[in-house]
């Protein structure tokens, strides 16, 4: 398994090592990073498949692996799920990880996190002091199809995207 810590620190329970407690100080990984990367291995072992990060929001954890990993992370009949919701007392969502460089890559990312909800399309909008944020539209008869609240997958999107997120109902 393919995961932000080394395999030494994937193996421990308590401490990390030097080069990788240097990368939780700076922020390039959190401590729920390593709490799943930890509980993954333990599920996983040596599959090959790649975590890459996770967020959470409410009581949602979003975990994001490689490309094409999603099935086996889930396990069958979505036992591996089952074991980390008992674990962390949160409901969890597997998504492929990607590098977000624009609109497109935000709306399959919402795509794949609104399931079975469907986005309409993504706008970025530029604010009057300078910033931007996505506004992500869905269609109005979807409202009831969102696998959470509003304020949740959009705390999650702004998370992931690094730039603020707002759903609109249309
Ligand atoms: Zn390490």
């Amino acid at each position: 398994m393919k995961a932000p810590i080394c395999e030494v620190c994937l193996k421990t329970d308590d401490i990390l090592c030097p080069a990788d407690e240097k990368k939780l100080q700076e922020g390039v990984i959190s401590e729920l990073d390593v709490k799943i990367a930890r509980l993954l291995y333990k599920l996983l072992g040596d599959a090959d498949i790649e975590f890459k990060r996770a967020v959470e929001a409410g009581d949602l954890i979003v975990i994001m692996v490689g490309e094409g990993d999603v099935p086996l992370t889930i396990g069958k009949g979505g036992k591996n799920i089952k074991l980390l919701m008992r674990e962390l007392g949160k409901r969890i969502r597997v998504i492929e990880g990607r590098e977000i460089k624009g609109t497109d890559d935000v709306k399959k990312l919402a795509t794949d996190l609104f399931y079975p909800a469907s986005i309409f399309g993504v706008n970025v909008v530029y604010k009057p002091n300078g910033g931007q944020y996505y506004k992500v539209l869905v269609l109005q008869r979807d409202k009831n199809k969102l696998p959470e609240k509003p304020e949740v997958l959009e705390n999650i999107l702004t998370q992931i995207t690094g730039k603020d997120a707002k759903i609109t109902f249309i």
